[in-house]
């Protein structure tokens, strides 16, 4: 959400106007050297050479004043008459030729001659300037509208949007939580407040400092945060601006943006994304990496140029530390790193209240809640949770945001909008609900630290259905059970399609991969499978997240990968198994989870319980839910109610519950095909 200033709009009007203004040029130059061009066409030689050397005229004059033939005769009446014409520029050589040619033969007398002008040259040259003015504003214009997009205009120019100190606002107080990291910062600040007395004491201060974390963490927040607090200006520039520019035009940025910089000194120069110019040289990603070779190497060389007496601070950020080329993170560079966490809950909280401040908020929300159950969010997701809810409750008339629009958007948010959930066709109902349910159901039955939050079988996104969970109490880390909890919630999809529906399907896919990367994850980063028990390994080519420092993991052998392999297809199926047989446990739950899905599409997490706790009596469930009452009120109720019907039972005809018991007396002896 980067501010471009106000300069935007193609200037269009403008661009007519030049062109106008050449057309209007060209026009006029017709007019004021007109006499030379155009209508005089029609004027041959033969017109003029038609009274010299005609016998029928006495020709008593001929006067050549430039181009212009003044011929005086006297016709067969002896009447003077003046023939006044104008002969093309080109004409008037061949014309003077004629009339020596006459005058020898005694036709004419002699002949005033006046070499012409030559117009044309003054024609050409005002078109020449006509079109350098032209292309001039042409390329003003077009320069001056993209300064601030990606612009091959701007050769050179510092395309960094330099922020006045006071139009810096972004305080520390509006980064929510990040403590430590604005702890850290709050040392650059002062150093940028009061230079004087880190020089007295001969400390040393960072020149650079690398921001790193996952995107939407608030890392530009935070720089802009740091240029706010001390007050200093702020010098913004992407390093994803570098990678469409023509050769050598990003070396030369760099360079004036630095120069800038020093001029505003105390100042900070933030390098966003600096991952774009930054990567390990030479990896030979081909096009365009020259270019970003000279960008990263006039970065360095302007981090060494400058000491710490140029009061400046360069900021740099990044999600991927692990592809920065190593030159950038040496001692007198970004030797300053500080890892931008993702929020935990605490953090969530006190992002979504910041975020919150002016939106009217219905009672019933509670962003504790909201909190809880947005699980690796970042920043700029819960920043946009509550922009959609808003957008949800002014498309739904309301007043206030209330905590529907706040669960629907975050829905929203991490799944993408909903699809329309009318073109789902039966069948696929049947599939997604007893897929979405066997998730549901293996979280219920393993994780004590997750409940299930909604399922859904309304497709979102890239998925057919999902089900939401949220933590119990938050943590951060997890123990190998735990991981193991969620390979098997994962496999839960496709082995409740393969216990009810007798066949797989690929709606399986991502829950495949997930849970396979955290199997491999388990092995090779950490220690936790039987056959490798405390041993990590890291591959050469492979992006370990954020994983900077991986000097001592070792790479290994393909016999080791083919053991690792059979390691990951071990967990794997010890899971599915574990997994079949708790769905097979369940299976009153699944069903009864499954059909209320294909009836109402969606079941929220209150719901979801009291199916799972009622062993999946849908019929308590309803009685429960509609007198608001516990499933053991609703069940002792109820008992008395079906007493009072047994009574009459001639009357009443069969209880509903009793294909319900049916089917638990029948599932103890099913076995799945
Ligand atoms: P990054 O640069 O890490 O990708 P940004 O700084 O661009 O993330 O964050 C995007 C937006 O998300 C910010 O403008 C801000 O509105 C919101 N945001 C992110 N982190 C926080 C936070 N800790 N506190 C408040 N708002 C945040
Ligand atoms: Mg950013
Ligand atoms: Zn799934």
């Amino acid at each position: 959400m980067e501010n471009k200033d106000g300069r935007q709009g193609p200037k269009l009007g403008s661009l007519i106007f030049y062109l106008l203004m050449l057309v209007a040029l060209i026009a006029l130059s017709t007019v004021i050297f007109g006499n030379n061009y155009g209508k005089q066409e029609k004027t041959t030689l033969a017109d003029v050479l038609e009274y010299i050397n005609s016998d029928e005229y006495d020709v008593t004059l001929v006067d050549v004043n430039g181009t212009n033939v003044k011929v005086s005769y006297k016709d067969s009446d002896g009447m003077v008459k003046t023939l006044n014409q104008s002969v093309p520029y080109e004409y008037v050589d061949d014309l003077v030729d004629v009339l020596d040619d006459a005058k020898k033969a005694g036709k004419i007398g002699d002949y005033n001659y006046t070499e012409p002008f030559d117009w044309s040259i003054v024609v050409n040259i005002a078109m020449f300037a006509g079109t350098i003015i032209l292309v001039f504003f042409i390329f003003n214009t077009i320069n001056r509208q993209t300064r601030d997009n990606n612009s091959v205009f701007s050769f050179g120019n510092n395309r960094a949007k330099m922020t006045d100190p006071e139009k810096m606002k972004v305080k520390f107080s509006d980064v929510a939580g990040s403590v430590e990291e604005k702890e850290e910062l709050s040392e650059i600040v002062d150093f940028l407040k009061n230079p004087a007395k880190y020089k007295e004491l001969g400390a040393k201060i960072p020149k650079g400092v690398l921001l790193y974390g996952a995107p939407g963490t608030g890392k530009t927040l935070l720089a802009r945060a740091v240029a706010g607090e001390a007050g200093v200006r702020f010098f913004y520039i992407s390093g994803s601006d570098f990678v469409e520019m023509l050769v050598g035009v990003g070396a030369s940025r760099v360079r004036s943006l630095f120069a800038d910089a020093k001029r505003a000194a105390p100042s900070v120069v933030f390098i966003d994304e600096i991952d774009a110019v930054g990567r390990k040289r030479g990896a030979g990603l081909g096009g365009g990496q020259d270019e970003r070779e000279q960008t990263l190497n006039q970065i360095l060389v302007e981090m060494d140029g400058f000491d710490v007496n140029s009061n400046i601070i360069v900021m740099a950020a990044t999600n991927r530390v692990d592809v920065l080329d190593p030159a950038l993170l040496r001692p007198g560079r970004f030797d300053r790193r500080i890892m931008v966490n993702m929020p935990d809950a605490d953090e969530r909280e006190a992002i979504l209240k910041i975020h919150a401040k002016n939106k009217p908020l219905e009672d019933d929300v509670s962003l504790r809640e909201v909190a809880l159950s947005t699980v690796g969010f970042t920043g700029a997701d819960l920043e946009n949770v509550l922009n959609e809810a808003a957008l949800l409750a002014a498309r739904r008339n309301k007043k206030k945001i209330g905590m529907v629009e706040i669960t629907d958007s975050t829905f929203r948010v991490q799944m993408g909008p909903q699809k329309n959930s009318k073109k789902l066709t039966d069948k696929s109902k049947r599939l997604t609900s007893y897929h979405e349910a066997g998730h549901a159901v293996v979280l219920k039955a393993t994780s004590e630290f997750e409940k299930v939050d909604r399922v859904t079988i309304i497709p979102a996104g890239q998925a057919g259905g999902y089900t939401a969970y949220k933590p119990i109490e938050d943590t951060d880390f997890y123990t190998e059970k735990m991981l193991l909890d969620i390979i098997k919630m994962s496999l839960g999809g496709r082995a409740a399609e393969e216990l009810f529906l007798g066949e797989v399907s690929t709606g399986a896919a991502s829950d495949l991969q997930h849970c396979n990367s955290i199997a491999k994850n388990m092995i090779k980063r950490y220690g936790l499978s039987q056959k490798f028990r405390n041993m990590v390994f890291g591959d050469e080519n492979e992006e370990v997240f954020l994983g900077y420092s991986m000097g001592q993991v070792q790479s290994y052998s393909e016999q080791t990968a083919a053991e690792i392999d059979n390691e990951i297809k071990y967990i794997i199926d010890e899971c599915y198994a574990e997994t079949k047989r708790i769905l097979n446990e369940k299976r009153d739950v699944m069903e009864a989870l499954a059909k209320r899905l294909q009836e109402k599409l969606t079941v929220d997490g209150p719901e979801f319980e009291m199916i799972y706790e009622s062993g999946g009596n849908l019929e308590l469930v309803d009685y429960a839910k509609k007198n608001n009452i516990s499933l053991e009120e609703a069940s002792t109720r109820m008992a008395s109610e079906t007493s009072i019907f047994d009574s009459v039972s001639d009357v009443i005809p069969e209880d509903q519950t009793a294909p319900a018991k049916d089917n638990d007396t029948a599932d103890g002896s099913q076995e799945e095909s």
